[in-house]
């Protein structure tokens, strides 16, 4: 039985239009009210990730979604109408932006390395309050070439490179959806088995292979898609929201 869901915001939960399908809506209020624990899982800030919320009505007032995972790292816990931030979100935050030293360093290699990539990076005020460096490319390309760069660099490192669509990102190994995931799976006591997470990118997939149920929805990148059928996970043929009610309705309503 599944007791846990966690979804991706952006190309999976939210449509291109940031809204989320009313049909959408209607299930993740059924199983909440079956005992179904929700959960957002996003890159997003934690205020960034309430903005939609609130677009859609979920946020203040809903019984849902009880935890986010935002920043691929800090757990909230919505308590009485707020969210909470979990005690170690702060230490996991310290931790990263220790690192930001040898990060700057890497970057200095890619530049050395690839001089012709062109992208800008988040400004030291957003390295310091979200705790790592983040790089934006013009094109996917290039994006998927300064990963293969990156890996090779990264290898000696405390730090992993992480790709959502033409951003990269130099993160502690201790970040990402899979082990925020995992985190919180294990303060719920529960099994990766009683769980569903739904993802549409390349920063999803830890969270989809770490042992949960995987699921992905029509519009997801291929490789994603590929990552999801290969464990026997479900692939919606409904794109964006739509996609996550029918993922729902098939994994998880009784
Ligand atoms: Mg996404």
């Amino acid at each position: 039985m599944i007791k846990l869901v966690v979804l991706d915001l952006d190309g999976t939960l939210l449509d291109p239009s940031g809204l989320i399908d009313p049909y959408t809506c209607t299930v993740l209020e059924k199983i909440t009210r079956d005992g179904v624990v929700i959960t957002i899982a996003t890159g997003r800030p934690f205020q960034r990730t309430l903005l939609p919320l609130r677009e859609n009505q979920v946020y203040p007032g809903s019984t849902f979604p009880q935890f986010l995972i935002c920043e691929e790292r800090d757990i909230y816990e919505l308590q009485s109408g707020e969210y909470y931030p979990q005690l170690e979100n702060s230490e996991l935050h310290s931790q990263e932006v220790k690192l930001l030293p040898i990060s700057h360093q890497l970057l200095s290699r890619l530049t050395e390395i690839a001089p012709s990539l062109e992208f800008a990076v988040n400004n030291s005020y957003s390295q310091q309050t979200r705790g790592f460096l983040e790089l934006y490319f013009v094109t996917r390309t290039e994006a998927e070439e300064a990963v293969r760069i990156l890996v090779d660099l990264s290898r000696a490192t405390p730090l992993k490179v992480v790709r959502n669509g033409r951003n990269v990102c130099l993160r502690a190994k201790s970040s990402g959806k899979g082990e925020a995931l995992v985190r919180l799976a294990r303060m719920m006591k529960l099994e990766l088995s009683e769980i569903v997470a739904v993802g549409d990118s390349h920063n999803d997939l830890a969270m989809l292979t770490c042992g949960v149920r995987p699921a992905t929805t029509a519009n997801a990148d291929e490789e994603i898609r590929a990552a999801v059928a290969r464990q026997g996970g479900y692939v919606a043929a409904a794109s964006h929201s739509r996609g996550v009610g029918e993922i729902l309705k098939h994994l998880v309503c009784l």
